[in-house]
């Protein structure tokens, strides 16, 4: 193993000591797409000892032009973000304990998820998710790194419980979908989250090999203009979240049904389904529509809408973005 990671331990910022630091580090990545999977690859390649990887999502065509962990042969097997992030991982490093759990990041799982965590990385498409990732770090004093990408511009952040401002500091206003622009309407051009995924992952490695000289600012960056701007944040005095009042973990603001960035589908979650047989559901939509599934998922198309279910109770209806559909959908043929 020294000699795999011998170029980074000849690096005064990590050497030896950093190195055993990283090898004792838990990560766990919340969303798998572009800034996920460099994130990801980063942090396998570099010997961080154990990394989860939560991602709701299963990959499309239009995912590989930035998303580098993923292949056609993916597409082809029917394969999960999650899973297929884990199988190519282990390939290029099999001494780090890869997890991918396929599963919708929500009020009911986040703090299962990250218990054991030395630090959150963000690798979501939504803003919904970071006020939750955010409330989860802060109660349990676990670090996080937000980052976004859209367009051919990006944002990161490291946020450390007690030592800088936090989303909610940043962002204080909760905004509803709809108001942030989406990849759906800006697009999304590769550099913007690889750069934003590796300014992310270096700081990660900061984080857990103890470096002093964290980011504590809001760092901007546009790719296309070739600008890197940096922004001090200042803490908000009345902040829920800082003062302990995690009011995203308390579900006051959670949704069950959510368009999808993205795509032109509606997620619907049921938190009281814990668990669902993909086979017997299988069976019983035989009769209405086409169905196939495989142990990961189940893809049906009823005359023309067409939903995705996974084990866990989730559905994604495609071709809509019409939520009282999705969920009129959900009731009909999975059930409530
Ligand atoms: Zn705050």
């Amino acid at each position: 193993m020294v000699d795999r990671y011998s170029r980074q331990v000849l690096f005064t910022g990590i050497g030896k000591e950093g190195q055993r630091r990283l090898g004792n580090s838990c990560v766990v990545i919340i969303g798998c797409g572009a800034l996920g999977t460099i994130m990801a690859t980063s942090l396998v390649r570099a010997g961080v000892g154990k990394i989860r990887i939560i991602d709701r999502d299963f990959i499309e065509y239009h995912n590989l032009q930035r998303q580098v962990l993923f292949d056609e042969d993916d597409i082809r097997n029917g394969l999960p973000k999650a899973i297929a992030a884990e199988r190519h991982l282990k390939r290029v490093n099999s001494s780090v304990q890869v997890e991918g759990i396929v599963a919708d990041v929500n009020y009911t799982n986040i703090e299962r998820f990250v218990q054991d965590a030395d630090l959150i990385l963000d690798g979501l498409d939504n803003l919904e998710t970071r006020y939750l990732i955010n409330d989860a770090s802060l109660k349990h004093k676990i670090p996080w790194i937000y980052g976004g990408a859209i367009s051919s511009s990006g944002m990161t952040m490291d946020i450390i419980p007690g030592q800088t401002p936090c989303f909610r500091c940043l962002h204080p206003k909760v905004l509803g979908r709809g108001v942030a622009l989406t990849c759906d309407t800006a697009g999304v051009i590769s550099p913007a989250p690889f750069v934003i995924g590796s300014l992310q992952s270096a700081e990660a490695i900061k984080i857990l090999v103890g470096a002093e000289n964290i980011n504590r600012d809001l760092i901007l960056i546009d790719v296309w203009e070739g600008s890197f701007i940096r922004f001090k944040i200042i803490p908000s005095a009345d902040c829920p979240s800082c003062q302990g009042k995690f009011e995203f973990l308390d579900a006051k603001f959670g949704t069950r049904a959510t368009s999808l960035c993205g795509q032109d589908a509606v997620q619907i979650l049921n938190p009281r389904i814990g668990s669902i047989s993909l086979a017997e559901l299988a069976a019983r939509l035989k009769a209405v529509g086409e169905v196939s599934y495989n142990e990961f998922m189940l893809h049906c198309s009823i005359d023309s809408q067409e939903m995705v279910i996974f084990p866990d109770g989730r559905a994604i209806v495609k071709n809509t973005s019409d939520k009282s559909l999705a969920r009129g959908l959900y009731a009909k043929y999975i059930g409530t």
